[in-house]
């Protein structure tokens, strides 16, 4: 145990029936039982086993305060790993606020956000990425973010990133006590067993790198750019996907739509439509193709929806929709060309034989005010996504804090893999090894600085 003080804070937010107010640490329990009074009079808190539950009564000087009941848990076997009791009272405000000013009052603190977490994480409770996973389950929307959340609460990436660190650790000892023979001609640590073992930690950390794209598009939505010339319908389509009329449309180029929420979540895949305020200012893309905040938008972007209207003239269209093409050549993005309108000029017009799609391209004609085709178009969307049956594949990060720790694993462990070939000296060898250590170990929290874990706690929130 190594946190002298007691911390106490709401763990519920929002209206409900119920509210449960967390205290954690040392004097936990002997707080709770100066301010509870149980139906038997001799009842002592601190005397109860762990792991139990207890009504009774919250004291406020001689008044009753609440009825409530109270969940005792002891060291270590408590979410942080310290003496911990939960309170479990009526919602109202008042009572949460009174009961967590008693508390405070007998002596403990109001905890900061991520405190009962951070503390689990240093009583060794969860390691560093299992802490982050916490985080991300409460704030997870879809079922695919909750999914990668819960695989990493659980431990499956970590023990995968401990179990990589430790068999490194062995080759890196051996290859340090090689060292302390100077001159002498040994070798304790394998060559060949050493390169076959950089080889499979190196292709698990690309595969847990190339998941990230995916991860962090789960975990923040499909970034979605909506361009293409005022009036094509850009609004409109935007709404119809929202189903919702929150938009304004009007034939006014240039009105601008009131604050939207911009997200829409299709098949528990969340979107994310990018500078939606903006559609209205994007301004003529094809009159004005070096605007730059098109450009900026369709760099966001993973998926860029480029609109025409169905009554414009082809060559312009295709002109520009290979713009854009050569705009996005090389940038793994998806490019899909909508023709909207389709109720004004229905026999519209370009198809697969104006222009020969590339993989990762669409052509589709909607109407978006109608509402015709918008089921094939969300289908693009969602094959346009790539994230494919999300139960079929392995372990998946979604932490940019992960993702950059292991690209620099990875550059660690290609230089390790020259050095081997290149019979590079033992402890320059040793120095790549160690440094990939280091960064593996930083995912999990092995190694890591006050400014990390303060980072990553600080957006947790309180009671968490
Ligand atoms: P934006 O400037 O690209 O955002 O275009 P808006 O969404 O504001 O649409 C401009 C005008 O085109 C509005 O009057 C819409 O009602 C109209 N419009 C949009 N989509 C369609 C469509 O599919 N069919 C028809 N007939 N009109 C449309």
């Amino acid at each position: 145990m190594i946190f002298e003080s007691t911390i106490c804070a709401p763990a519920t937010s929002g209206k409900g029936a119920l509210a449960i107010i967390r205290v954690s640490g040392p004097d936990s329990i002997r707080i709770c039982e100066q301010i509870m009074s149980f139906p038997d009079p001799g009842k002592k808190l601190s005397e109860e086993p762990e792991n139990t539950t207890h009504f009774g009564n919250i004291t406020d000087g001689q008044y009753i305060l609440d009825e409530v009941i109270i969940s005792l848990f002891r060291a270590p076997h408590s979410y942080t790993g310290e003496d911990s009791v939960e309170i479990s009272c009526h919602a109202s405000p008042y009572i949460q606020k009174r009961i967590l000013e008693i508390l405070i009052d007998k002596g403990a603190f109001l905890a900061k956000p991520g405190e009962f977490t951070q503390r689990a994480y240093l009583n060794g409770k969860l390691d560093l990425s299992q802490a982050e996973a916490v985080a991300d389950l409460i704030s997870a929307e879809s079922k695919a973010a909750h999914r990668i959340a819960m695989d990493q609460m659980r431990g499956g990436f970590s023990s995968e990133i401990k179990s990589m660190r430790q068999e490194l650790l062995k080759f890196v000892s051996l290859i340090e006590l090689e060292l302390d023979f100077g001159e002498e001609e040994v070798e304790f640590a394998d060559r060949n067993q050493l390169k076959t073992l950089v080889e499979k930690i190196l292709s698990m950390t690309r595969d847990l790198i190339h998941s990230f794209r995916q991860g962090n598009v789960i975990k923040n939505g499909v970034p979605v750019a909506i361009i293409g010339k005022p009036n094509v319908g850009k609004s409109t389509l935007l709404n119809r996907l929202l189903k919702e009329d929150r938009a304004i449309v009007s034939e006014i180029a240039g009105t601008t739509r009131d604050a939207i929420e911009d997200t829409v979540s299709l098949e528990g895949i969340t979107f994310r439509f990018i500078d939606t305020a903006g559609i209205r200012e994007s301004a003529d893309i094809i009159e004005n193709l070096g605007i730059r905040k098109t450009y900026q938008k369709i760099d966001q972007a993973a998926i860029v929806l480029l609109l025409a209207d169905a009554r414009d003239d082809k060559k312009i269209i295709i002109e520009a929709f290979n713009e854009i093409r050569r705009q996005i050549k090389g940038k793994e993005k998806q490019l899909v060309l909508v023709i909207n309108k389709s109720d004004l000029n229905a026999e519209c017009s370009i198809n697969t034989r104006d222009i020969i799609l590339h993989p990762g391209e669409y052509i589709i004609n909607i109407s978006a005010q109608k509402g015709d085709n918008i089921d094939t178009l969300t289908r693009i969307l969602l094959e346009a996504s790539e994230l494919g049956n999300l139960d079929d594949q392995g372990v998946i990060i979604s932490n940019i804090r992960h993702f950059e720790a292991l690209s620099q694993v990875s550059e660690s462990l290609q230089r390790v893999l020259s050095g081997l070939d290149s019979k590079l000296p033992e402890d320059l060898l040793a120095q790549d090894i160690r440094q990939a250590l280091h960064y593996l170990g930083e995912i999990t929290g092995e190694i890591t600085t006050d400014e990390v874990l303060g980072n990553i706690f600080k957006n947790f929130c309180i009671g968490k």
